[in-house]
């Protein structure tokens, strides 16, 4: 198996990624179990909450990967990527960084691809799982789906775990919402959604101050 990645590095930006029921069954299947939930913080609950604090709902999770195992987790985004690479290297696969490619032709039985450091394989399965922008979608399909601006922005901030945030924790207010993922012992993120439709830049230097106002 040949897999492609188009930086030079094989790493990952982001803070941490919530993961539920689902994700948690099919590592199950993949038999990457153990060591995702060694990385990650296990929970079970998601809780709603109104602006002052007022909790509205509570939505039990559900144990998909078996009565053993937790509803959801809440992982670094690394700590994810390394449980991820390091099984896909044992089991053999062929990494190949800084490329991309260039084009693919269904022959029927297998696909002919062309890579942009002009070498080319045949395989019976092409996966894309390039993101977004996806140029596999884009070879495939053409124009017919292309991302589209929503005007939505997140903001992330890690920041030591309290211990009652042992579950995900959602704030609700009429200017949007905001929330608490437990990533370890002793780690938590703040998720906070704001509603940017000029899509603006902003210099790094002025992001927390930015994020406190919208907070
Ligand atoms: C701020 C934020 C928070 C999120 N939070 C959550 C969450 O809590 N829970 C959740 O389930 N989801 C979350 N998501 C969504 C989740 O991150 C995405 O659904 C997921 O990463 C998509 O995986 P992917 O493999 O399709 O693409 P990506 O993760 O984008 O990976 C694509 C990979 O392909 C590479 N690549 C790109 N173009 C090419 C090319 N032409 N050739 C070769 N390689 C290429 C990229 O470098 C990258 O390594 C969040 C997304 C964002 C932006």
């Amino acid at each position: 198996m040949d897999l492609i990645e188009l930086k030079s590095e094989w790493t990952v930006y982001g803070v941490g990624i919530i993961q539920q029921s689902n994700v948690v069954r099919e590592m199950a299947k993949l038999g990457v179990l153990d060591g995702y939930l060694d990385a990650a913080f296990a929970f079970e609950d998601v809780a709603i909450y109104g602006p002052a604090g007022q909790q509205l709902a509570r939505i039990p999770g559900q144990r998909l990967a078996g009565p053993q195992y937790p509803a959801n987790v809440g992982i670094s985004r690394l700590a994810l990527h390394k449980v991820l690479s390091e099984t896909a290297l044992e089991l053999g696969a062929n990494v190949r960084l800084g490329l991309s490619v260039e084009s693919l032709e269904d022959q029927g039985d297998q696909v002919e691809v062309l890579f942009t450091d002009d070498s080319r394989g045949r395989y019976d399965l092409v996966v894309g799982a390039d993101g977004l922008f996806s140029k596999v979608r884009q070879l495939v399909f053409g124009d017919t789906y292309t991302p589209r601006f929503t005007g939505q922005a997140v903001w992330r901030y890690n920041f030591p775990r309290d211990p009652q945030i042992d579950h995900l924790a959602n704030y609700q207010s009429a200017a949007g919402n905001a929330g608490l993922v437990p990533l370890a012992g002793n780690l938590m993120y703040m998720f906070l959604t704001s509603h940017e439709p000029s899509n603006p830049w902003m210099a790094p230097a002025t992001m927390a101050e930015q994020m406190r106002e919208r907070l």
